[in-house]
């Protein structure tokens, strides 16, 4: 649980821009303030950056895991 808590921790204090960065597929459901994330390099399809409202219009939710 505190894994968790500071994974969140880590994405979140990640973010120093208004932009995230999402995966383009099907199967991506998670928008990312940190380009470098593991879970974009999981994405083979094109990384998109948005803006935090868009993604969430998109229903992408907030990244679970940073590096
Ligand atoms: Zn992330």
């Amino acid at each position: 649980m505190k894994a968790l808590l500071l994974s969140i921790f880590l994405c979140l204090s990640a973010n120093s821009a208004k932009n995230v960065y999402i995966c383009v597929s099907p199967s991506a459901k998670k928008y990312h303030y940190n380009k470098l994330c593991r879970g974009l390099k999981n994405c083979t399809h094109t990384i998109k950056e948005v803006s935090l409202q868009e993604a969430k219009d998109l229903n992408y939710s907030i990244c679970g895991f940073e590096d």
